[in-house]
Parts: structure tokens; sequence; C-alpha cells
């Protein structure tokens, strides 16, 4: 049985003050009945990690680098993040890989970096609308999945997102038939490659995600939570999610 998960991504918003949000949502869902995770700015993660103490919500950040320390201005290391108390990382979103030419390989390395130094990476993949329309969504999302995702992964250790490159931020989501199939493509990949473990790894779903149709992507066979950008910058929206997501 794999434990539900609901990760926000802040993306390039949120405040100190912001951050009022945790304790809304630490009160909401003590009942601990599935992973939370908010992904703040990387100025936000060691205030974020405080509030959240040893409460329901986990920490994450966006993005980390492959390597351990050096010359990358601007970069932040996964043993950086670890050192925050951040529990997870968002590798290889399409913003990422779009704006700053992520690879799948330079993904699966800071994915590598991310788990040598015990943080759980969040690996995106998705098409475009162009490669969805052209019928080629499948081979595309599968050939992200064989090489952004690091040997050696294990459901502790891995949580993939599937996220649509044309559904993120646009109010559009694929048909519950499409994300089911999606899904079920890439479990059957995990179980080839990791056996047992394939089974344990979460895959999320991202692209979206609001309160009015969380209940039914969340009722779609593998689909084990979301990864959340919008809907997650406010508790009256995040929390109805969650919600959603512990009831299925
Ligand atoms: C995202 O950026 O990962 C995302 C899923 O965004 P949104 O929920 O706003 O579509």
């Amino acid at each position: 049985m794999r434990r539900k998960m609901a990760a926000g991504n802040w993306k390039m918003n949120g405040s100190a003050a912001a951050l009022d949000m945790i304790d809304a949502l630490s009160s909401a869902h003590s009942d601990n009945a599935c992973d939370i995770v908010i992904c703040p700015p990387a100025h936000l993660l060691t205030a974020a990690c405080d509030r959240a103490g040893n409460g329901p919500v986990a920490i994450g950040a966006q993005n980390c680098h492959a390597a351990e320390k050096g010359a990358h201005t601007g970069d932040i290391a996964a043993a950086m993040i670890a050192e925050t108390g951040a529990r997870y990382v968002i590798t290889g979103h399409s913003e990422r890989r779009e704006t700053y030419g992520e690879t799948d390989a330079s993904v699966c390395d800071r994915s590598a970096a991310a788990q040598a130094s015990g943080l759980v990476p969040v690996v995106c993949i998705g098409e475009s609308l162009a490669q969805r329309e052209a019928g080629e969504a499948l081979p595309v999302i599968r050939a992200q999945l064989a090489a952004s995702v690091p040997d050696g992964s294990t459901g502790d250790t891995l949580v993939v997102a599937y996220e649509p490159i044309w559904a993120i931020g646009t109010g559009k989501i694929p048909t519950l038939e499409q994300i089911g199939e999606v899904h079920a493509a890439l479990r059957a990949d995990l179980v080839a490659r990791f056996g047992a473990e394939g089974e344990k790894i979460r895959l999320l779903y991202g692209g979206s995600v609001k309160p009015g149709n969380a209940a039914e992507i969340f009722g779609t066979a593998d689909v084990d939570g979301a990864l959340v950008g919008g809907a997650s910058l406010s508790a009256d929206d995040f929390s109805p999610i969650i919600a959603a997501l512990a009831a299925s």
C-alpha cells in the first residue's frame, strides 16, 4: 500500500508571511492521513522547516545542483537543502527543463545527488501538447522516466510526478482515461526496472489540480497523489485537495 502524497510547488511565490499556511495545514490535517509537502522558494526553506516542526507538513526544495559544492553561482547543493531540514526536492520540473535546458541526464544526476544526501527527489516528467496531439505522449514520457530516474531507486527514495506540460497553469487537464493510461504505463516500467520496489514508488499527477477536480483525479488507478502549483498557494485551495486525497 503506497502512502498518498499532496505536494505543493510554490514556484517563485511566497514570503515569510505566507508560512502561516503551514500552521493552517498542520492543524487542519493533524490526522496525518497522507503525506503533505510544501516546496517554497529556497530563501524560506529553513523558516518553513522550523514552522513545520514534527507536524504533518514536510518541506521540499524546487531544484538542486548535482555537484556537492563549487563555483555554481546561484545554485544550491542537495546537502545544503538537507541541512535546512527539508526532506524532498523537485527535480526536472518542465519550467526548468524549458527555461534552463535541463535534460533527462542532468535531472537524473540531480536526483541521484538528492538521494545521496538523504532527500527524496520528486522527478517530474510529461509531454508537450504537440507530442500529445502527435500521439507520442506515451513513448515520450516513458523515455523521460527511463533516463531521468536514478538506478537503485526504491519506494522510500523516489517519487515520480506525471505533469503534462500543457496542463500546468492552464486549467486544462487530460481525461481521466489519459491519466490512467500514463500512470499504468509508468507503473509497468517501474516494476520492470525495479521489481517489487517499483510497486512502492509513488506516482503523482500534476497539472491544474484544483479542489473541484481533485476527487475524480484521485479516483484514478495508480494516482498516488498530486503535485500542485497554483492551488497550493492558499490553505483555502490546498486543504480541500488534501482532504480529497485522504478520502480517496
Ligand atoms: C506545477 O507547476 O507543478 C503545477 C502542477 O502547476 P499548476 O497546479 O498550477 O498547474
